[in-house]
């Protein structure tokens, strides 16, 4: 299995793969950019079908992080950690405490935290062995959704000033696709700074539940896309932003929570050419980890929501530049993201 070769290989800083014979570990770890500080990266538990297919996930995973962070102004590299394995079936405090000594092994340069298929009281196994951990309880941070609601919040609040000149969302209809963790908190900033909620959720009891509380309309998962409305906010899955999706949108402006929105990158152009404003994913929905950054034993939220609320002003950034050089939303975030973390070099080592 090539590695340096790799489709998704982007010149990273390190990839380790990992095996433990007594817990049945077999992991990799990915750490791409490391020139702004630790990489910081949740861990993903999945079953993968082969260890390509794990290892194409933490590469590409890992790259994001450097992007992620440094759009967010981080102090932090990227990087990614993959588990293959059911996290259903196969979760056992001598893994999780293998997977601890080895990001341990890494001397600070990685720190782990939660992702697809781990839970906060998995981390706090690998914390036992590794103080390299993000995302626990004792950190004072705990469930990250409200935070990613807030800067997806304040970011549909950056794209709405830029494409329609508004200052708040007064009047302005917003279809907020999901309605879990992130999206029920994102209903709640919306209908508080006015604006009016069209709502979809495949479980019909959470999208009666938020229709009811904030005064939405409840429509067919489907049909959110068809909705009369100036933002779509995707808060489910990946993906939604497609060929045939981008056809039915008729709102101008995409600004949600989902990872991975677009298809494909070539959707990003798309957007453009339709004057669609699309807030980059990858930039809107880091609340979450900007809290992260504000954990330990002064976490102080005022502090932290300040920080996340920067979100608006990278956002509206990003869209100047786009219209500045034509680029799509997307890649312009991409280069300032680079701008970002090629030119710096921080010390990484126990530094967490
Ligand atoms: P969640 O699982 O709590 O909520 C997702 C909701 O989407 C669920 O209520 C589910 O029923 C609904 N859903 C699934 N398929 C749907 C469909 N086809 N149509 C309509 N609704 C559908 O997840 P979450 O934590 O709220 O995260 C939402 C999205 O934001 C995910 O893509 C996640 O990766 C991303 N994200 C979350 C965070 C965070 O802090 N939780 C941070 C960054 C990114």
């Amino acid at each position: 299995m090539p590695v340096f070769s790799h489709s998704e290989f982007d010149g990273h800083a390190e990839v380790a793969f990992c095996h433990d014979v007594d817990s049945g570990l077999k992991a990799i770890i990915a750490l791409h950019n490391l020139n702004r500080g630790p990489a910081l990266g949740g861990c993903r538990m999945w079953r993968y079908a082969n260890e390509d297919e794990a290892l194409t996930d933490a590469l590409r995973l890992a790259r994001g992080m450097t992007y992620k962070s440094a759009l967010a102004n981080l102090p932090f590299g990227g990087g990614k950690s993959v588990i293959i394995g059911d996290s259903r079936s196969m979760k056992s405090e001598a893994l999780f405490r293998a997977m601890g000594r080895f990001v341990n092994s890494l001397g600070g340069r990685y720190i782990v935290a939660e992702d697809v298929g781990i839970s906060v009281d998995d981390v706090e196994i690998m914390g036992r062995e590794t103080k390299f951990v993000a995302g626990t309880r004792k950190g004072g941070v705990g469930d990250p959704s409200p935070g990613t609601a807030y800067g997806v919040f304040m970011g549909i609040r950056a794209a709405v000033k830029h494409k329609l000149g508004k200052d708040d969302l007064g009047g302005i209809t917003v279809a907020v696709q999901g309605l879990g963790h992130v999206g029920r908190h994102l209903c709640r900033y919306l209908a508080g700074d006015g604006a009016r909620l069209v709502v979809t959720d495949i479980d019909e009891q959470a999208m009666k539940a938020v229709a009811a509380e904030f005064g939405g309309q409840a429509v067919h998962p489907d049909a959110i896309y068809d909705a009369a409305a100036e933002v779509y906010a995707p808060c489910a899955l990946g993906a939604t932003v497609n060929d045939e999706t981008i056809a039915r949108l008729k709102t101008p402006i995409i600004a949600g929570s989902a990872n991975n929105q677009l298809a494909e990158a070539r959707h990003g152009d798309m957007l453009q050419q339709r004057g669609i404003l699309y807030a980059p994913d990858y930039v809107i929905n880091a609340g979450g980890i900007i809290n992260i950054s504000h954990e330990g034993p002064g976490y102080d939220k005022a502090k932290a929501f300040a920080h996340i609320a920067q979100i608006h002003d990278t956002l509206a950034e990003i869209f100047q530049r786009a219209e500045a050089t034509g680029d799509s939303t997307a890649d312009a975030a991409d280069r300032i993201a680079e701008e970002r973390f090629k030119g710096t070099r921080r010390a990484t080592s126990a530094a967490a």
